[in-house]
């Protein structure tokens, strides 16, 4: 075996599981939050009067007050030395999707050169970070590059490996956002307006509504040593080649199967630091394909839930390293088995403990929770596309509309108990007042007769890519690498205006002397029928789906160019700009982000495929040919008479190997022109139509001949970590 592999596959083989501190007496809670600057802590630190007002800045979105923010950073200060802090960081997102932080040290001198500690309101508050190489989509010129990051008191301060970080939204010099969480936040505050003004038909106790996130996170595990051998995952996070293991998941022994070893400590210790930045994790399971595994939290609020997600996903990364291992976020890094998705699970809750989007004792809660629901089901009807915009990417094209992920198409599964509910609401409400007897026999027989758990009664569906799971939707459809928060903008934007509408329609019903509860009956059948072509029940895996969906006319857009446009449709600058989510500058920037992103990953494919097909690949094809040439000559030699029917298998073999050599070299240099070409075209766009139309075809067709030759060459000869090797070995 060349030597690369033959190292890697004996580190991978003989490695023990790492040791790691366990909790004692198993009190997980005992280290819950330790590492973040929560509530208590703060009532700890700081005055009453600091507290307090500090509290109610960030319950009621207010501005701090300099002098409450001097006392804010000198009790983070003490409490995070205490801990062994020695620098602090401003914590924030830019957009291309990871975390970024720039550490400085409390250390300083005063005006005699004396070293001493300092952190200050102000650094607290605002920093300007030198952050000019973050994607901007050209709103920050180089002449212009400064940007600031601004904190974000709702999202609490936490010491990760002796930094302090503080969460922040980042924005341009000209006040433009540069990161998901600034529109997060804006998009978290509409809703909670919008929410508020229904729920007053219901309930009067709640002050606030809070959109609620618990995301489930896929993702793969690979030996480190096998990693390393692999250039494709080291540097595009999934592999370019590698022919199918003979088994993967077919037999299914993967899922909720026991966890191994290995795998097992590193989760016990990833899970363990995660608890200490106040992370709830609660699951962990062997996802479907081998070595494949996923994680979830405890929902909580979204935006700390999206922080959360970001977090846990550097903190897996670097645990992983600890236990020679590597983690893939990429959505598809293995061809032919599952990829990774990250569901995204949604609902609305009050600042009183109600969920909105479960049902009720009473029929006036059922009425409630069907108002939500049904309004949700509207929002992600007029903006479907935008939703699915809103987590197209380069990576999760791999996996949204292949075979056993959701499809490119939106579609919501409501279940059967709820369709029935809906059907029968369209059915029986008009536009004509009621009688009293109707009304009783709905409110009855219908929406009081909705089941209070719902969660047991809902026959799940898989292939559902926004499905309500019993109290809240699971949106499916997000890649297990992007930011939740981009999904979320669009969803929490999308709720909020049809939540905004459906109050006018209500009250403009309830002018013309129709009873409340009435008004609000025929607005939702209204509502109800708008909305129904996106509700489907059955497969959506299927191809009968696919003509079914073309037919009522619901968007399919397996294409992320033509997904990434939808940033540009009319009805999303509506939606998001005429709420002042974004700006149509943010919009647009945000567009030519993604072009760019897109052309960068196919850039680096090319490149490494490049490499890869031309300096290991067809090397090691030659060598093994020479092999067999050598063989038919000595067999030629040793039996003049019949050595054509001796080195039959040999002889066809040399030249299968030439006729895939021949191949891979040609497409090669086609696509190196192709992408030289490429190059040349200024307008981002255009450039991303080109490395999608001229540059990414060639990376499956050399694939295929690459995978040929792997089922063809000597084993011991074949350079790169082969499938079976990286699944399996653990
Ligand atoms: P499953 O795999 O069956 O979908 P999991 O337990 O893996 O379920 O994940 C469910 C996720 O949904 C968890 O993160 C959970 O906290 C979250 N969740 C439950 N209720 C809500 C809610 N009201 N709002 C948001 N997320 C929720
Ligand atoms: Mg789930």
């Amino acid at each position: 075996m060349p030597k690369l592999r033959f190292r890697a596959f004996t580190e991978a083989t003989n490695r023990e599981p790492v040791k790691i501190d366990e909790i004692k007496n198993g009190s997980l809670s005992s280290v819950f939050g330790v590492n973040v600057f929560d509530r208590a802590k703060m009532k700890l630190y700081l005055s009453e009067e600091a507290y307090e007002s500090l509290i109610s800045s960030i319950d009621e979105g207010k501005k701090i007050d300099r002098k409450i923010a001097g006392h804010v950073a000198s009790a983070m200060k003490a409490w995070a030395m205490e801990r062994g802090a020695t620098h602090y960081t401003h914590w924030f997102h830019p957009l291309n999707g990871s975390t970024a932080e720039k550490h400085d040290a409390f250390l300083s001198l005063d005006a005699n050169g004396k070293p001493l500690e300092t952190f200050k309101g102000d650094m607290l508050v605002q920093q300007e970070p030198d952050a000019s190489s973050f994607p901007s989509g050209g709103i920050r010129n180089t002449f212009e590059a400064r940007g600031y990051t601004a904190w974000d008191p709702t999202s609490p301060a936490f010491i990760l490996d002796g930094t302090l970080c503080i969460p922040t939204v980042f924005v341009s010099y000209t006040g433009e956002a540069l990161d998901f969480k600034t529109p997060l936040l804006k998009s978290l505050a509409f809703l909670d307006k919008a929410a508020l003004s229904v729920l007053e038909y219901f309930d009067k106790d709640a002050r606030k509504v809070y959109a609620t996130l618990g995301w489930e996170q896929e993702y793969f595990l690979i030996d480190e040593s096998l990693y390393d051998a692999r250039p494709d995952l080291a540097l595009c996070g999934r592999t370019l080649m590698g022919h199918a293991a003979a088994k993967d998941q077919q037999l299914e022994d993967h899922y909720f199967g026991s966890i191994p070893a290995r795998v097992s400590a590193y989760m016990k210790e990833f899970e363990i630091e995660a608890l200490k930045l106040g992370i709830p994790i609660k699951t962990r399971h062997n996802e479907v394909a081998p070595n494949q595994f996923e994680c979830a939290p405890i929902f909580e609020e979204a935006n700390l839930a999206v922080d959360h997600n970001q977090l846990i996903m550097s903190l897996m990364d670097r645990i992983a390293r600890k236990h020679k291992f590597r983690v893939l976020f990429h959505e598809k890094p293995f061809k032919g088995i599952n990829g990774s998705g990250k569901h995204n699970n949604w609902s609305m809750m009050t600042d009183t403990g109600v969920n909105l989007l479960s049902p009720g004792k009473t029929p006036k809660n059922n009425l409630q929770f069907l108002t939500f629901l049904i309004n949700t089901l509207k929002a992600v009807h007029d903006h479907s596309a935008l939703l699915m915009g809103s987590i197209a990417s380069e990576s999760n094209s791999h996996r949204l509309g292949a075979h056993e992920a959701p499809p490119a198409i939106m579609s919501v599964f409501l279940g059967k108990t709820l369709s029935n509910v809906l059907n029968e609401l369209e059915e029986r409400v008009t536009d004509q007042k009621m009688t009293p007897d109707e009304k009783t026999e709905l409110k009855l027989e219908i929406i009081g007769k909705i089941p209070e758990i719902l969660l047991d009664n809902t026959d799940r569906n898989r292939t559902s890519p926004f499905a309500f799971t019993g109290n809240r939707f699971e949106f499916r459809a997000v890649g297990s690498s992007g930011s939740c928060a981009s999904p979320m903008i669009v969803l929490n934007t999308a709720v909020a205006q049809q939540l905004t509408r459906f109050r006018e329609d209500v009250e403009k019903i309830i002018a013309k002397g129709i009873k409340k509860d009435e008004a609000i009956l025929q607005c939702l059948r209204k509502v109800i029928v708008e909305s129904k072509k996106i509700r489907f029940e059955g497969n959506g895996y299927s191809k009968e789906w696919i003509d079914e969906a073309a037919k009522r006319g619901l968007p399919n857009i397996s294409n992320p160019l033509e997904a990434f446009k939808t940033f540009l449709w009319d009805s999303s600058s509506k939606l998001l700009t005429g709420n002042g989510i974004l700006t149509k500058r943010e919009l647009e920037a945000r567009y030519e982000i993604r072009n760019e992103i897109f052309v960068k990953k196919v850039q680096i494919e090319a490149r490494v495929l490049g490499d890869l097909a031309i300096n290991h690949i067809i090397p090691t094809a030659i060598g093994y040919q020479n092999t067999l040439i050598s063989n038919v000559k000595g067999l030629k030699e040793l039996f003049p008479e019949n050595w054509e029917e001796l080195a039959d298998h040999q002889y066809s073999l040399i030249k299968e190997i030439s006729d895939h050599i021949h191949s891979i070299s040609h497409l090669v240099n086609e696509m190196i022109e192709n992408r030289k070409q490429a190059n040349q075209i200024e307008n981002i766009v255009q450039k991303a139509n080109a490395y999608n139309e001229k540059v990414k075809p060639y990376i499956e067709e050399i694939r295929y001949h690459i995978d040929k030759l792997e089922m063809i060459v000597d084993d011991e000869m074949w350079p790169l970590p082969k499938y079976r090797e990286m699944l399996f070995i653990r």
